[in-house]
């Protein structure tokens, strides 16, 4: 794997029922890199993120991470999301009853992976750092409002930060800009493009004109396998692309 590869993904094919879902797929991706991952319905996308968080096992290829090149492929979730992997779910879950500044506190404190928050313990060094998170999602002037009373673009930025308070390498995130509102949509751009400046950012996205903003690679899934891959303007003109998404 080259130094410059934080996760590479190859000859990876998963079948459910001897439906393949994903088929001979190879992905690579570089540490701080910004990539979108877009598709057709059942092209696959969600499979993808299973399989690089661990929810679900290839039936056959490799899952390399980082530069000693270890195998995702032994580690459970709660392992792969120690060594890095962060995963944006759609829906936001933040914890609605919970100050802005009490759940980046929470995510702060807890060990890496969603589970530990149940052995949460508050520490009072990590205020700088809340603080910090919140400034880098946006927040920092909703610290003591509660998650509940924020809007939907606002919880996404909260799930985000949240997500960054146990430093991911890799983050991956589903349809950021669902639900949101043309100006939540400019600032969650410009919040994506930030983030990867430090760290991998994997988008998969439906809504071409904020794949656009990004203004990224683009891998198109079709199938369980990469169809195209290249700048936005490269891959729609790709007639293998056009057929997929236009239908034959
Ligand atoms: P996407 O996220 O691109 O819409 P998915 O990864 O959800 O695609 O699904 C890829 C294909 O695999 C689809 O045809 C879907 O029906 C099938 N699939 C996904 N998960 C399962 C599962 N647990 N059992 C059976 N089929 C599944």
């Amino acid at each position: 794997m080259s130094m410059n590869t934080l996760l590479e993904v190859s000859g990876v094919s998963v079948s459910f029922d001897g439906f393949k879902a994903i088929n001979n797929l190879s992905f690579q991706i570089a540490p701080a890199e910004l990539r979108a991952v877009i598709g057709p319905n059942g092209a696959g996308k969600t499979t993808f993120m299973d399989i690089v968080t661990g929810k679900t096992k290839p039936d056959e290829g490799r899952v390399l991470w980082g530069e000693k090149s270890i195998s995702l492929l032994s580690m459970n979730e709660a392992a792969i999301a120690r060594a890095g992997v962060g995963r944006k779910f759609q829906k936001p879950t933040v914890f609605e009853d919970q100050t802005v500044s009490e759940n980046l506190m929470m995510a702060l404190s807890a060990d890496r992976g969603w589970w530990s928050v149940l052995w949460f313990r508050p520490k009072a060094e990590n205020r700088d750092r809340v603080a910090e998170l919140a400034e880098e999602v946006g927040l920092l002037d909703q610290l003591p409002r509660l998650a509940g009373e924020l809007s939907h673009g606002q919880k996404q930025w909260l799930e985000i930060g949240m997500l960054l308070a146990q430093e991911p390498r890799l983050l991956l995130v589903d349809e950021p800009a669902a639900g949101m509102t043309p100006e939540e949509r400019e600032h969650t751009t410009d919040l994506l493009v930030e983030v990867a400046k430090t760290r991998a950012v994997v988008v998969v996205e439906h809504d071409m004109e904020f794949v656009r903003r990004l203004n990224c690679k683009v891998t198109v899934l079709h199938e369980g396998s990469v169809l195209a891959e290249g700048g936005l303007d490269h891959v729609t003109a790709d007639p293998q692309v056009i057929d997929v998404y236009l239908g034959r």
